[in-house]
């Protein structure tokens, strides 16, 4: 991701689209060491595919990102959002793929902080749109509201770097996927267990967020920083990060 909206790419040897072939194939390997964990999850409250639907369509969208030829960040989404259309299947393929490909329109002119929070938002409507479901229904939504809104807000609002942004996106993100354990499922096959799905965590959920946190993970690694250590409901981040880079704020 390029800092600042500076069109040169602030990623040293990578240009954003590798950057950005570099987190899809992050992604897909995390994808597959979660592999048994989303499976189980998925066990509890659907029919045990989630785990193996995203594993096989990541590491498809990966190999499609890979032979790409000098792709830029726009085509890489496209070609992974289409690969995970053609190869996840189940509820969460036409989700997480199709709201990628739509959201990639934002991406005309390449990946800043501005075309990021849209790209964001536009991701959120499409799988809420898609999916008929809102925040509460015990879904991927769950994740990804508080993940896009905090994003927004911190890019926005308190001004924040892309990185920091997106590590309070994480955040947040973690925090909606805990918040789907004490709620009921209103969405997708969990639904049809009714109270039986409280207490269980929604696997969409769990999915969306290790995809953030590779992003945020290759995002730093780009950039050749730290992963910033944020959280989402502390106020916004003072400068310090400029003033003082190696001095240790007191905390309360
Ligand atoms: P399936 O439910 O068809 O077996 P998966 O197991 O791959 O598909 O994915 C299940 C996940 O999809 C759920 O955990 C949930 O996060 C998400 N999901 C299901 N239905 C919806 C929906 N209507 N809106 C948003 N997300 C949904
Ligand atoms: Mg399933």
């Amino acid at each position: 991701m390029s800092e600042e909206g500076d069109g040169e790419a602030a990623s040293g040897a990578l240009s954003d689209g590798e950057a950005v072939v570099a987190a899809v194939e992050a992604v897909a390997d995390r994808i597959e060491a979660e592999r048994d964990h989303l499976t189980d999850l998925d066990s509890a409250i659907g029919d045990a595919d989630h785990g193996g639907n995203m594993a096989r369509g990541w590491a498809a969208a990966a190999e499609a990102a890979r032979d790409l030829d000098d792709p830029d960040p726009q085509t890489v989404c496209k070609t992974v959002g289409k690969t995970l259309m053609a190869e996840v299947g189940g509820a969460s393929g036409p989700l997480f793929g199709g709201s990628l490909v739509f959201a990639s329109a934002e991406l005309d002119d390449g990946v800043t902080a501005e075309s990021a929070v849209a790209f964001a938002e536009t991701y959120l409507e499409k799988v809420e749109d898609r999916g008929d479901a809102r925040v509460g229904d015990q879904t991927m939504v769950d994740a990804l509201t508080p993940a896009v809104h905090t994003f927004k807000k911190s890019i926005e609002t308190d001004e924040l770097s892309p990185l920091e942004a997106l590590a309070k996106a994480v955040d947040a993100a973690e925090r909606g996927v805990a918040f789907t354990v004490p709620i009921r499922a209103k969405k997708g096959r969990a639904s049809y267990l009714g109270w039986r799905s409280v207490g269980h965590q929604d696997p969409g959920a769990t999915s969306a967020l290790y995809i953030l946190e590779e992003l945020l993970a290759t995002a730093a690694d780009a950039l050749d920083s730290e992963t910033p250590d944020v959280d989402a409901t502390s106020p916004t981040i003072p400068d310090e990060s400029e003033e003082a880079t190696a001095s240790d704020p007191e905390g309360d």
